[in-house]
């Protein structure tokens, strides 16, 4: 018998160690050591599942310590794990019992997480939630499911502003998708209208925010993605920036997507986090990031309120006639139209989280699913399909947008804020550990 243990019991051993002190809070424990901890196991949980860590740019050896304590857990075991950590952050939460406020805040935050963490490794076991309940377990907010009858009225109002209506026309998406078409911007063509629209988007919101003076960004275009933007997260200060061509690309969507995508959505965010809490804090957890988690709210709410931050609707309408348009070879005359329509249909969002709630359920066909996307949201097979892929994949994630964005336009806009003030709270949530609680305050 040999005096050392060989690796596998020392692994069972070091394993054994993690499980006992997940369960029972250590006198020398630290929000610190608590981070680490939490890193470890999303990482741990990401090799559960492809795509749930979207970005982790922290210390190698945390990844490795997910590889060799954690890799041989199960899902139930990463459960009790989660619960566990949960159990051990929630003693920071409490008022006038240890740390100073942003301490506290930090602690929430975990917690926050951490509970999504839970939801997810359930849902992995095959947990039915519904997609209210799915909504508040992963991204700490339950949406309202109104019923698809009240959106008629703004579907007659939109019937109005699209030309070819009347007795005998074709059907209103349909008219609408020849409509936008004329927006299409040709392929040859995108990359220079998205690097001068992401160099728009950079120059308004540097002129309020303060980014990190390395931060860079790539640009590509790709297909067969169940997205139409995405963002990379690479750490030091860069993202991979990607756009998907599957499908014809509007005028309208180069704003948008540069705005969302790089400043001050996505690219901008990921930046202040490592900046502000990584880097100069210390702050480890920061590094990792769980699609599936209350950040996602926060990100995808602040990403697509930033478009409206950096463009009011007539400074948008103008630089898309004097600059994107003839950048692309295509009309300037019709924009206007063209945005106000845009403006209307915005107001059917909220359907679509009735429609994936009908269809995750299993309550509404694929068919079915496809028809009432159309139906009320005004657009072709090809897109509603598009977009149903989008909720296979990603189910509830989709109310981040909608309601994110919400939700944040009111907290930053509280009390009439005027334009520095809202760059001001604008920053300072991209900057800080903030939730959805935190939206409501
Ligand atoms: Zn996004």
């Amino acid at each position: 018998m040999s005096a050392f243990p060989g690796r596998a019991a020392f692994l069972a051993i070091t394993a054994s160690a993690l499980a006992s002190c997940a369960t029972l809070p250590q006198p020398d424990e630290t929000l610190d050591t608590l981070a680490q901890d939490y890193v470890a196991l999303q990482l741990a949980i990401g090799e559960k599942e492809r795509g749930y860590i979207d970005a982790y740019y922290g210390p190698e050896e945390l990844r490795e310590r997910a590889l060799i304590e954690l890799s041989s857990k199960d899902l139930p075991q990463l459960e009790i794990l989660t619960a566990a950590l949960r159990t051990r952050v929630e003693r920071y939460t409490d008022d006038g019992v240890e740390g100073t406020d942003i301490d506290e805040r930090r602690a929430r935050f975990l917690v926050a997480q951490l509970t999504a963490a839970y939801t997810r490794l359930q849902m992995m076991q095959g947990a039915e939630l519904s997609f209210v309940d799915e909504a508040q377990g992963l991204f700490g907010v339950a949406p309202d499911l109104p019923s698809l009858s009240t959106f008629e009225p703004i579907i007659d109002e939109i019937d109005k502003l699209v030309p070819g209506g009347g007795e005998g026309g074709d059907p209103l998406w349909q008219r609408i998708d020849r409509y936008s078409s004329r927006f299409n911007i040709p392929s040859d063509r995108l990359q220079a209208v998205f690097e001068a629209s992401i160099a728009e988007c950079k120059r308004r919101t540097m002129a309020h925010v303060a980014l990190p003076v390395s931060e860079s960004f790539t640009l590509g275009f790709v297909t067969d993605k169940p997205w139409s933007g995405y963002n990379y997260y690479q750490g030091q200060y860069a993202s991979k920036i990607e756009v998907n061509t599957d499908l014809p690309i509007r005028l309208d969507r180069a704003i948008d997507l540069g705005c969302h995508e790089g400043y001050p959505g996505h690219h901008a965010f990921n930046a202040l986090l490592e900046k502000n809490l990584v880097n100069d804090r210390g702050w480890t957890e920061f590094s990792v990031y769980p699609l599936y988690s209350p950040q996602s709210l926060v990100a995808e709410g602040s990403a697509n309120y930033g478009i409206e931050l950096a463009f009011t609707p007539a400074e948008q309408i103008a630089f898309e006639t004097q600059v994107l348009a003839p950048l692309a070879g295509l009309t300037s005359s019709e924009i206007a139209d063209y945005a106000a329509l845009q403006e209307a249909l915005s107001d059917l969002g909220s359907a679509r989280y009735t429609i994936a709630s009908g269809y995750l359920s299993g309550d509404t066909s694929t068919e079915e699913a496809v028809a009432l996307l159309q139906k009320y949201q005004l657009i072709s097979p090809e897109r509603a399909m598009q977009s149903l892929r989008f909720i296979d994949t990603y189910r509830s994630y989709i109310i981040n947008y909608g309601l994110g964005r919400d939700m944040v336009r009111e907290w930053i806009e509280r009390g009439g804020a005027d334009t520095d003030t809202k760059w001001i709270r604008m920053e300072r949530l991209l900057s800080e550990p903030s939730l959805p609680a935190d939206l409501a305050k």
